[in-house]
């Protein structure tokens, strides 16, 4: 056959219409035929995932979803159950069928309230990668009520989105992470008549995010949607999860707690407070006394609370989870053929430093990353092949100034 007359074994165009004419066996594609037939896959492949997802959800219930939290969060039982019930329900809510009774399952939103550091962000981390769907962590500070200088609230969506890689349908089934919600509580308990633009206008424009509406998005830079203006995002199967330390309010639960006890109720009653985690008394009254207005609180029915992290939490966050601080130290060092071993010792020595100079769980790794810096920087070329990281070693390390810039920056 003469090469004008090749065509496309698909649309018939002949070789001189088209940009390209691919050669198969017995067959020729030409350029838009493949354009095509890759969209067909693209949209094929978003199917199956979409089935992949709701196989996947159908699959764990709450006591699985519990033990999947067990392996990266250290503690915060309560938390964890709490959450798996609410995620259950969650995506149970999202793959029910429609039905003609008229039973409306809610959504589930939850809202934790928790010191900083406790794990918040890795409880909504947790749940999202076991899902396996996109996840927006935003900061509640950065939001301004739309017209002021800040960010609109939509812009959670556009993270959503960006997380999802602009799969829609992923996004619309996404977890979005508010952190700090406590900052954009009303500061007085008198709703005045000049506009409080960064607290309770932002409350107002998220109650309807919260509650499930369509939301006109800019996709802001998505490589696949250059010209389009707006993305419409249905925010009715999104899980929203706030978080929050709520800085004072167990002075709100004591005062609470305390009132009840003098009224009627009985007196053992207060004498079995735990005083030293008050939070675990948390209703959402309180959240009400910190600020929040009544509408966010309805919106965010799932109450739970983090417990403080004592020495015992602490040392076993160095150890435990499946991707422990102390177990990515090992990894890192076996690539280079090294093994790293630590004592008992120089990891008390640790959680005693993280607590003492107030540091955290987030501090636990800054100790590390300064203990094993010079071992990091050496041992690559020096060819020892073993790093036993003892008290004394963790103790040379680690000099004054250097907790002190620690504690500086966290
Ligand atoms: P928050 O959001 O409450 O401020 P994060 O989730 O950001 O706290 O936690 C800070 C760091 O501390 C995380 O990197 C995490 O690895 C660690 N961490 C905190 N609490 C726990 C926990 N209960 N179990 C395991 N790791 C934890």
């Amino acid at each position: 056959m003469a090469k004008e007359e090749l065509e496309c074994s698909f649309c018939g165009r002949k070789k001189p219409e088209t940009n390209l004419l691919i050669a198969g066996l017995d067959a020729h594609i030409c350029d838009r035929c493949i354009e095509q037939a890759h969209g067909i896959v693209i949209e094929e492949s978003k199917q199956s995932d979409n089935e992949e997802l709701s196989s996947e959800l159908m699959l764990k219930k709450p006591q699985q979803i519990k033990k999947f939290l067990d392996e990266y969060i250290i503690g915060q039982e309560y938390t964890k159950k709490v959450m798996s019930v609410a995620v259950y329900n969650h995506y149970k809510r999202l793959l029910q069928p429609p039905s003609d009774d008229d039973i409306e399952i809610q959504k589930s939103n939850i809202i934790m309230v928790g010191e900083t550091g406790t794990g918040k962000t890795l409880m909504a981390k947790t749940v999202a990668r076991m899902l396996n769907v996109p996840l927006a962590i935003v900061d509640a500070t950065v939001l301004t009520e739309a017209g002021y200088v800040g960010e609109d609230v939509e812009s959670i969506l556009t993270r959503l989105l960006q997380a999802a890689d602009y799969n829609l349908e992923k996004a619309e089934k996404g977890i979005v992470f508010i952190d700090e919600i406590d900052k954009i509580a009303r500061k007085s308990d008198n709703p005045s008549i000049t506009r409080d633009v960064s607290g309770e206008g932002v409350q107002q424009a998220l109650l309807k995010l919260l509650e499930g509406t369509v939301v006109n998005v800019p996709p802001k830079g998505g490589r696949k949607h250059p010209d389009q203006k707006f993305i419409e995002v249905n925010t009715e199967h999104i899980l929203f999860i706030a978080g929050g330390a709520f800085d004072g309010i167990d002075k709100k639960i004591s005062k609470r707690l305390n009132m009840a006890a003098i009224g009627y109720k009985a007196a053992h009653d207060a004498e079995a407070l735990d005083i030293d985690n008050l939070l675990q008394y948390i209703i959402p009254k309180d959240l009400k006394d910190f600020g929040l207005i009544p509408e966010i609180i309805g919106r965010l029915p799932v109450l739970t609370f983090m417990d403080p992290l004592d020495a015992k939490t602490l040392r076993a966050i160095l150890t435990e989870p499946k991707n422990a601080i102390i177990k990515q130290y090992k990894k890192l060092f076996e690539m280079d053929e090294v093994e790293m071993t630590i004592t008992e010792g120089a990891l008390d020595y640790i959680v005693t430093k993280a607590i003492e100079y107030k540091l955290g769980a987030r501090g636990l790794r800054s100790l590390c990353e300064e203990i094993l810096t010079d071992a990091m920087f050496e041992m690559p070329s020096s060819g020892d092949k073993k790093l036993n990281v003892t008290k004394s070693y963790a103790e040379d390390k680690l000099s004054k100034t250097t907790l002190k810039k620690l504690k500086a920056v966290s």
